[in-house]
Protein backbone atom coordinates (compact mmCIF):
# COMPACT_ATOMS: atom_id res chain seq x y z
CA UNK A 1 0.00 0.00 0.00
CA UNK A 2 1.72 3.31 -0.81
CA UNK A 3 1.81 5.31 2.29
CA UNK A 4 -0.74 8.12 2.37
CA UNK A 5 1.99 11.33 3.15
CA UNK A 6 3.28 10.44 -0.64
CA UNK A 7 -0.38 10.42 -1.85
CA UNK A 8 -0.92 13.73 -0.69
CA UNK A 9 2.40 14.69 -1.21
CA UNK A 10 1.61 13.91 -5.08
CA UNK A 11 -1.60 15.24 -5.02
CA UNK A 12 -0.03 18.56 -4.06
CA UNK A 13 2.14 18.96 -6.35
CA UNK A 14 -0.33 17.31 -9.23
CA UNK A 15 -2.35 20.53 -8.73
CA UNK A 16 0.25 22.68 -8.86
CA UNK A 17 1.77 20.90 -12.32
CA UNK A 18 -1.89 20.84 -13.97
CA UNK A 19 -3.06 24.04 -12.59
CA UNK A 20 -2.71 25.89 -15.95
CA UNK A 21 -5.42 23.99 -16.80
CA UNK A 22 -7.12 26.20 -14.50
CA UNK A 23 -10.19 24.99 -16.47
CA UNK A 24 -13.06 27.61 -14.62
CA UNK A 25 -11.96 31.79 -15.43
CA UNK A 26 -9.86 32.09 -11.93
CA UNK A 27 -8.95 36.21 -13.16
CA UNK A 28 -10.15 39.22 -10.68
CA UNK A 29 -10.15 39.21 -6.67
CA UNK A 30 -11.15 36.29 -5.24
CA UNK A 31 -11.96 36.68 -1.60
CA UNK A 32 -9.11 34.65 0.41
CA UNK A 33 -10.76 31.65 2.15
CA UNK A 34 -12.20 32.40 5.64
CA UNK A 35 -11.60 30.48 8.83
CA UNK A 36 -15.20 28.94 8.50
CA UNK A 37 -14.09 27.41 5.26
CA UNK A 38 -10.79 26.58 6.44
CA UNK A 39 -12.17 24.41 8.85
CA UNK A 40 -14.94 22.92 6.46
CA UNK A 41 -13.05 21.67 3.89
CA UNK A 42 -9.64 21.39 5.49
CA UNK A 43 -9.49 17.53 4.24
CA UNK A 44 -9.71 18.74 0.49
CA UNK A 45 -7.51 21.79 1.55
CA UNK A 46 -4.73 19.31 2.08
CA UNK A 47 -5.53 18.15 -1.87
CA UNK A 48 -5.78 21.29 -3.94
CA UNK A 49 -4.88 23.90 -1.39
CA UNK A 50 -6.76 27.33 -0.88
CA UNK A 51 -6.45 28.37 -4.83
CA UNK A 52 -8.44 25.32 -5.92
CA UNK A 53 -11.44 26.18 -3.12
CA UNK A 54 -11.48 29.39 -4.52
CA UNK A 55 -11.84 28.25 -8.07
CA UNK A 56 -14.62 25.60 -6.88
CA UNK A 57 -16.32 29.25 -5.24
CA UNK A 58 -16.10 30.97 -8.41
CA UNK A 59 -17.55 28.00 -10.42
CA UNK A 60 -21.09 27.82 -11.70
CA UNK A 61 -22.07 24.06 -12.52
CA UNK A 62 -25.10 23.42 -14.32
CA UNK A 63 -26.58 20.30 -13.16
CA UNK A 64 -29.04 19.18 -15.85
CA UNK A 65 -32.10 16.51 -14.73
CA UNK A 66 -32.74 16.31 -10.80
CA UNK A 67 -33.15 12.46 -10.62
CA UNK A 68 -30.69 9.75 -9.55
CA UNK A 69 -27.62 10.94 -11.17
CA UNK A 70 -28.46 14.69 -10.34
CA UNK A 71 -28.99 13.31 -6.73
CA UNK A 72 -25.53 12.25 -6.33
CA UNK A 73 -23.57 14.95 -8.49
CA UNK A 74 -25.62 17.46 -6.86
CA UNK A 75 -24.72 16.28 -3.23
CA UNK A 76 -20.60 16.24 -4.01
CA UNK A 77 -20.53 18.92 -5.94
CA UNK A 78 -22.46 21.04 -2.95
CA UNK A 79 -20.61 19.87 -0.26
CA UNK A 80 -16.79 20.13 -1.77
CA UNK A 81 -18.24 24.38 -2.32
CA UNK A 82 -19.32 24.85 -5.52
CA UNK A 83 -20.05 28.14 -5.74
CA UNK A 84 -23.50 28.06 -7.78
CA UNK A 85 -25.24 25.48 -8.40
CA UNK A 86 -27.88 25.89 -11.42
CA UNK A 87 -30.33 22.34 -11.02
CA UNK A 88 -32.57 22.36 -14.31
CA UNK A 89 -35.73 19.87 -14.42
CA UNK A 90 -39.06 20.55 -14.75
CA UNK A 91 -40.33 17.60 -13.17
CA UNK A 92 -42.48 16.17 -10.01
CA UNK A 93 -41.08 14.19 -7.43
CA UNK A 94 -43.40 10.45 -8.01
CA UNK A 95 -43.11 7.30 -5.75
CA UNK A 96 -41.85 5.61 -8.71
CA UNK A 97 -38.66 7.79 -7.80
CA UNK A 98 -37.71 7.36 -4.74
CA UNK A 99 -35.57 4.02 -5.20
CA UNK A 100 -33.10 5.84 -6.87
CA UNK A 101 -33.15 9.61 -6.42
CA UNK A 102 -31.84 9.87 -2.80
CA UNK A 103 -32.46 14.09 -2.87
CA UNK A 104 -35.90 13.17 -2.63
CA UNK A 105 -38.02 11.91 0.20
CA UNK A 106 -41.25 10.47 0.71
CA UNK A 107 -42.50 14.39 2.07
CA UNK A 108 -41.45 15.18 -1.40
CA UNK A 109 -43.64 13.67 -3.63
CA UNK A 110 -45.97 16.18 -5.60
CA UNK A 111 -43.04 18.85 -5.41
CA UNK A 112 -41.03 20.09 -8.12
CA UNK A 113 -37.74 18.10 -8.05
CA UNK A 114 -35.74 21.11 -8.69
CA UNK A 115 -36.87 23.17 -5.50
CA UNK A 116 -36.80 19.52 -3.33
CA UNK A 117 -33.19 19.65 -4.33
CA UNK A 118 -33.00 23.49 -2.96
CA UNK A 119 -34.25 22.48 0.38
CA UNK A 120 -31.78 19.44 0.89
CA UNK A 121 -28.95 21.22 -1.00
CA UNK A 122 -29.42 24.17 1.07
CA UNK A 123 -29.37 22.49 4.44
CA UNK A 124 -25.70 20.93 3.32
CA UNK A 125 -23.72 23.69 2.55
CA UNK A 126 -25.59 27.11 3.13
CA UNK A 127 -22.94 28.91 1.03
CA UNK A 128 -23.40 27.59 -2.02
CA UNK A 129 -25.96 29.46 -4.34
CA UNK A 130 -28.52 27.01 -5.43
CA UNK A 131 -30.73 28.30 -8.57
CA UNK A 132 -33.57 26.14 -9.82
CA UNK A 133 -34.71 26.59 -13.55
CA UNK A 134 -37.76 24.64 -14.06
CA UNK A 135 -38.38 25.21 -17.69
CA UNK A 136 -37.50 22.37 -20.16
CA UNK A 137 -34.45 21.74 -21.80
CA UNK A 138 -35.58 22.51 -25.59
CA UNK A 139 -34.07 23.96 -28.70
CA UNK A 140 -35.62 26.99 -28.11
CA UNK A 141 -34.81 27.44 -23.90
CA UNK A 142 -31.85 25.11 -24.19
CA UNK A 143 -28.83 28.22 -25.40
CA UNK A 144 -30.63 30.41 -22.14
CA UNK A 145 -30.40 27.82 -20.02
CA UNK A 146 -26.74 27.45 -20.06
CA UNK A 147 -26.15 31.23 -20.24
CA UNK A 148 -23.58 31.69 -17.47
CA UNK A 149 -22.90 27.97 -17.07
CA UNK A 150 -18.93 27.26 -17.03
CA UNK A 151 -19.49 23.26 -16.70
CA UNK A 152 -22.75 20.94 -17.14
CA UNK A 153 -23.38 17.92 -15.54
CA UNK A 154 -25.44 15.52 -18.02
CA UNK A 155 -27.71 13.41 -15.79
CA UNK A 156 -30.51 13.20 -18.02
CA UNK A 157 -31.97 9.97 -18.73
CA UNK A 158 -32.82 10.72 -22.55
CA UNK A 159 -30.77 11.16 -25.98
CA UNK A 160 -32.81 13.78 -27.12
CA UNK A 161 -32.24 15.88 -24.66
CA UNK A 162 -28.24 14.86 -24.22
CA UNK A 163 -27.30 15.31 -27.86
CA UNK A 164 -29.15 19.45 -27.48
CA UNK A 165 -27.18 19.48 -24.69
CA UNK A 166 -23.63 18.32 -26.24
CA UNK A 167 -24.61 20.47 -29.48
CA UNK A 168 -25.07 23.94 -27.31
CA UNK A 169 -22.22 22.51 -24.98
CA UNK A 170 -19.25 22.27 -28.12
CA UNK A 171 -20.75 25.33 -29.23
CA UNK A 172 -20.25 27.35 -26.28
CA UNK A 173 -16.79 25.48 -25.32
CA UNK A 174 -18.23 24.54 -22.19
CA UNK A 175 -16.99 21.05 -20.94
CA UNK A 176 -19.86 18.64 -20.66
CA UNK A 177 -19.80 15.48 -18.20
CA UNK A 178 -21.89 12.27 -19.67
CA UNK A 179 -23.46 9.87 -17.25
CA UNK A 180 -25.99 7.31 -18.23
CA UNK A 181 -27.37 4.11 -16.26
CA UNK A 182 -29.67 1.25 -16.96
CA UNK A 183 -30.08 -1.48 -14.48
CA UNK A 184 -26.68 -2.70 -12.75
CA UNK A 185 -24.66 -0.97 -15.56
CA UNK A 186 -23.36 2.57 -15.74
CA UNK A 187 -20.80 4.64 -18.42
CA UNK A 188 -19.53 7.77 -17.84
CA UNK A 189 -16.83 10.18 -20.03
CA UNK A 190 -15.63 13.62 -19.83
CA UNK A 191 -16.07 15.97 -22.60
CA UNK A 192 -13.88 18.98 -23.74
CA UNK A 193 -15.12 20.84 -26.41
CA UNK A 194 -12.67 20.85 -29.56
CA UNK A 195 -10.52 18.87 -28.05
CA UNK A 196 -12.06 15.04 -27.02
CA UNK A 197 -14.69 13.18 -28.53
CA UNK A 198 -17.78 14.41 -27.85
CA UNK A 199 -21.45 12.88 -27.41
CA UNK A 200 -22.08 12.10 -30.64
CA UNK A 201 -18.91 11.08 -31.60
CA UNK A 202 -19.05 7.86 -29.39
CA UNK A 203 -23.06 7.58 -29.66
CA UNK A 204 -24.16 8.72 -32.97
CA UNK A 205 -27.62 7.35 -32.31
CA UNK A 206 -28.84 7.10 -28.74
CA UNK A 207 -31.60 5.11 -27.52
CA UNK A 208 -33.20 4.97 -24.29
CA UNK A 209 -36.60 3.72 -23.42
CA UNK A 210 -38.48 5.59 -21.46
CA UNK A 211 -39.20 3.64 -18.86
CA UNK A 212 -35.86 1.49 -18.04
CA UNK A 213 -34.92 -0.58 -14.81
CA UNK A 214 -32.50 0.51 -12.73
CA UNK A 215 -31.29 0.51 -8.94
CA UNK A 216 -29.96 3.49 -6.89
CA UNK A 217 -26.14 2.52 -6.44
CA UNK A 218 -25.83 2.42 -10.38
CA UNK A 219 -26.60 5.98 -9.82
CA UNK A 220 -24.16 6.13 -6.92
CA UNK A 221 -21.12 5.34 -8.93
CA UNK A 222 -21.65 6.93 -12.10
CA UNK A 223 -22.68 10.15 -10.16
CA UNK A 224 -19.57 10.35 -7.62
CA UNK A 225 -17.50 9.74 -10.73
CA UNK A 226 -19.34 12.62 -12.76
CA UNK A 227 -18.77 14.76 -9.77
CA UNK A 228 -14.86 13.41 -9.41
CA UNK A 229 -14.19 14.70 -12.67
CA UNK A 230 -15.80 18.28 -11.84
CA UNK A 231 -13.50 18.69 -9.12
CA UNK A 232 -10.57 17.99 -10.96
CA UNK A 233 -11.77 19.67 -14.04
CA UNK A 234 -12.23 23.29 -11.31
CA UNK A 235 -9.66 22.72 -9.65
CA UNK A 236 -6.88 21.66 -12.32
CA UNK A 237 -6.07 17.99 -10.24
CA UNK A 238 -5.46 14.86 -11.99
CA UNK A 239 -5.96 13.36 -15.45
CA UNK A 240 -9.61 13.79 -16.73
CA UNK A 241 -11.75 11.15 -18.12
CA UNK A 242 -11.32 12.35 -21.79
CA UNK A 243 -11.37 9.99 -25.01
CA UNK A 244 -12.17 7.34 -22.61
CA UNK A 245 -16.03 5.64 -22.03
CA UNK A 246 -15.68 4.02 -18.64
CA UNK A 247 -18.50 1.15 -18.35
CA UNK A 248 -19.33 -0.08 -14.61
CA UNK A 249 -20.69 -3.76 -14.80
CA UNK A 250 -22.54 -3.58 -11.58
CA UNK A 251 -23.93 -7.68 -12.23
CA UNK A 252 -20.34 -8.55 -12.06
CA UNK A 253 -18.26 -6.21 -10.08
CA UNK A 254 -16.26 -4.65 -12.87
CA UNK A 255 -15.06 -1.76 -15.18
CA UNK A 256 -13.85 -1.86 -18.01
CA UNK A 257 -13.00 1.50 -20.37
CA UNK A 258 -12.64 1.77 -23.93
CA UNK A 259 -10.52 3.96 -26.35
CA UNK A 260 -12.56 6.95 -28.08
CA UNK A 261 -11.92 8.96 -30.59
CA UNK A 262 -13.39 12.07 -32.11
CA UNK A 263 -14.68 11.65 -35.66
CA UNK A 264 -13.77 13.86 -38.36
CA UNK A 265 -17.43 13.99 -39.97
CA UNK A 266 -19.14 13.89 -36.57
CA UNK A 267 -22.28 16.02 -37.37
CA UNK A 268 -21.86 18.34 -34.57
CA UNK A 269 -18.25 18.54 -33.64
CA UNK A 270 -16.72 17.73 -37.00
CA UNK A 271 -16.28 21.49 -37.52
CA UNK A 272 -14.91 22.66 -34.54
CA UNK A 273 -11.69 23.82 -34.19
CA UNK A 274 -9.16 22.12 -31.60
ZN1 LIG B 1 -18.44 14.79 -32.13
Amino acid sequence: MIPRNFMVKNCVESAMSTSRRGRVDDSGDAAPVGEPDLRRYARQLKLFGEEGQKRLKKATVTIAGAGGLGSVTAVYLTVAGVGRIQIVDDDVVELSNLNRQILHWEKDIGKKKAESFVDKLSQMNSEVDVVVTTRRIREDTVAGILNDSDLIVDAMDNFQTRYLLNKVALQRKIPFFYGGVYGFEGQVTTIIPGETACLRCIFPEGHQPETFPVIGATCGVIGCIQATEVVKYIVGVGGLLTNRLLIWDGLDTRMEEFVVERNPACVDCGDLDS
